[in-house]
């Protein structure tokens, strides 16, 4: 199997015919090529997107996008198995978190924006002598770049709110995970979608990304990934004039109060934690609990994580897999050297699991929790975005609100608590585009998705996503 691009509605190599390799991180063995693209694959995508707008997708009724979203889905959920196997090759999370999570999820995004603009509304404003409507129209040509950790979930977030609202679409994955990309060209390809409507480079970021943001051709620009990155991608962006989406990196914090009921909420604690390796966004990497229930908490926490099963992704037991690259893993591990030298107590894990071949080639490291860390380290304040956890205890609600807030980030937090009036105050407070109570990665499709500060500028999500998508377009007529 090698991966192509798939550009106007055909599947062609990149036009230097250069490729990189795409390793499996559990095992470190080459899975396939993909085509190492360039700019002028970007002008060839560019150009295809552009002639769909002018013919038979551009003029796509709302039933016909809404009906392929569907299908998509459809298609997607048929063959749910080769994608959760693809996705747990490609990243080496288990399969059983693809088969529940990550798949059905890119599902549901399909489904629901297929449902969104089907149901759209539009408005109207009257006037003594004239009467404004306001129609939506989509962007144009939308330029799609995801990260590594969610493969699908992440790009089908965002492919389906373009297609659904009439935009054609240059998609570039991580060349670190393209083998869900490519399979979801392959649905698009056989569901026999206008050719140039979903167009997908395959390359670096720094040579396709790049080309894309500085496209003059692009109108649109929807990003997930790093905040350096996306610091990049926003200065390339508006040198022309590009409507522009960042969801960048964060440093969240699970706040766990005196009156936490730890009976009902320890495995979401957990999970919040160690979720996907620790590579969600999400994740919340900096736990802090009241001075009252630190010990009881790290006591069972450490606990909770012997239970875990660290091992092969493609076991269905597995409830741990490897990190998505090995390059990464290092990045993950130097930071648990750098807490060892910040003060802090390796209180689980710390280490790479003993594995047997091929699996001890593989990008793995324990889950790992972390004590005694002043809560302003580099350790507690810097993104790892890996298993790689940090415990911090305070004595009041203020103190643990400022502390939450104390970072460059401002990506998401969860509050346990019992106390309702704490919970709405605390969240109240928290400076993040988004806060759970009692639970984490709740998901409703309708409700903003984003941070603030570092963590990005602007919001994705039902209307949110719809109108990125788009613009409005006012017509006043004259009574
Ligand atoms: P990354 O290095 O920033 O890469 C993200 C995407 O951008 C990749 O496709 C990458 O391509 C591409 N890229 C790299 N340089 C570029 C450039 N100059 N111009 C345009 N595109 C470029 O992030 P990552 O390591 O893949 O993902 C981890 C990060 O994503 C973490 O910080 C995490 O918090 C963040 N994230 C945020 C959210 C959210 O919703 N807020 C969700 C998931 C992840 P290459 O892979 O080829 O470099």
């Amino acid at each position: 199997m090698r991966l192509e691009n798939y550009v106007g509605g055909q599947f062609v190599p990149a036009r230097s015919a250069a490729t990189l390799d795409d390793i499996g991180p559990a095992t470190g063995e080459v899975i396939t090529t993909l085509p190492r693209s360039g700019p002028e694959d970007v002008d060839d995508a560019v150009r295809a997107a552009t002639t769909a707008m002018e013919g038979r997708w551009g003029r796509a009724t709302v039933a016909e996008r809404a009906d392929l979203c569907d299908a998509i889905a459809d298609r997607i959920e048929a063959e749910l198995d080769r994608f959760a196997a693809l996705e747990s090759l490609d990243t080496g999370k288990p399969v059983q978190l693809a088969r529940t999570v990550d798949i059905p999820r890119a599902v549901s995004n399909f489904r629901f924006f297929a449902g969104a603009v089907r149901h759209g509304r539009t408005s109207m404003h009257e006037m003594d002598d004239a009467i404004n409507y306001t129609v939506r129209r989509p962007l144009g040509v939308v330029g799609l770049i995801t990260p590594w950790n969610l493969p699908l979930y992440l790009l089908s977030w965002k492919v389906a709110p373009a297609l659904a609202t009439g935009n054609a679409v240059v998609a570039k994955p991580s060349e670190i995970t393209p083998l869900t990309a490519s399979a979801l060209a392959d649905v698009v390809h056989r569901l026999g979608a206008p050719p140039g409507a979903f167009n997908l480079i395959h390359g670096l970021g720094a040579e396709v990304g790049q080309a894309m943001t500085e496209h003059p051709g692009i109108h649109g620009i929807s990003f997930t990934g790093g905040t350096a990155t996306g610091k990049r991608v926003g200065a390339a962006a508006s040198a022309t004039f590009k409507k522009l989406s960042l969801e960048l990196g964060g440093k969240n914090a699970t706040i766990v109060l005196d009156d936490a009921d730890l009976d009902a909420h320890l495995a979401t604690i957990a999970r919040a934690s160690f979720a996907n390796q620790g590579q969600i966004c999400l994740c919340g990497s900096r736990i802090l609990v009241h001075r009252s229930r630190h010990d009881e908490l790290v006591e069972r926490l450490v606990a909770h994580l012997g239970t875990l099963v660290v091992g092969d992704p493609r076991d269905p037991a597995t409830t741990f897999g490897s990190l998505t690259s090995h390059a990464h893993r290092d990045k993950v591990e130097s930071y648990v050297r750098l807490a060892r030298e910040e003060g802090g107590t390796v209180v689980y894990g710390g280490g790479r699991p003993v594995l047997p071949a091929p699996l001890d080639a593989g990008a793995f490291l324990q889950p790992t929790l972390i004590t005694g860390l002043s809560p302003s380290c580099r350790t507690a304040t810097e993104e790892i975005f890996g298993p790689v956890v940090s415990v911090h205890p305070f004595d009041s609600d203020a103190e643990a609100t400022a502390l939450a807030n104390s970072v460059r980030y401002g990506l998401a937090a969860a509050v346990f608590t019992e106390g309702l009036t704490r919970a709405h105050r605390i969240a109240n407070d928290l400076q993040t585009g988004m806060v759970w109570v009692n639970c984490w990665l709740k998901r409703d499709l309708r409700v903003p998705f984003g941070g603030v500060k570092d963590s990005g500028v602007g919001r994705e999500g039902g209307d949110y996503s719809m109108g990125f998508y788009t613009q409005d377009k006012n017509v006043c007529i004259q009574l």
